[in-house]
């Protein structure tokens, strides 16, 4: 089974819709069983809506906050 760092580094894929069936058929069911992705997810999703939503230019500390999510989310479990 996907692990969950194996699903964070695939998470933007994931949004974007790039996986192949059998890879997104692996994240379907990691996130079936994982609420802790799923919860990751629901952010990243968030997230992106808000950073549509702002204005240029993008605050300089986003990829920051982006890659302190994945970090704490790949330290669980
Ligand atoms: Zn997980």
């Amino acid at each position: 089974m996907l692990s969950c760092k194996h699903y964070v580094a695939r998470s933007s894929d994931h949004m974007d819709q790039q996986l192949s069936v059998r890879e997104h058929l692996q994240v379907r069911y990691h996130l079936l069983f994982c609420p802790s992705c799923r919860r990751f997810v629901r952010q990243m999703r968030l997230m992106r809506v808000m950073v549509k939503a702002m204005p240029e230019p993008l605050p300089s500390d986003l990829d920051t906050t982006v890659e302190r999510m994945m970090r704490e989310q790949s330290r669980q479990r």
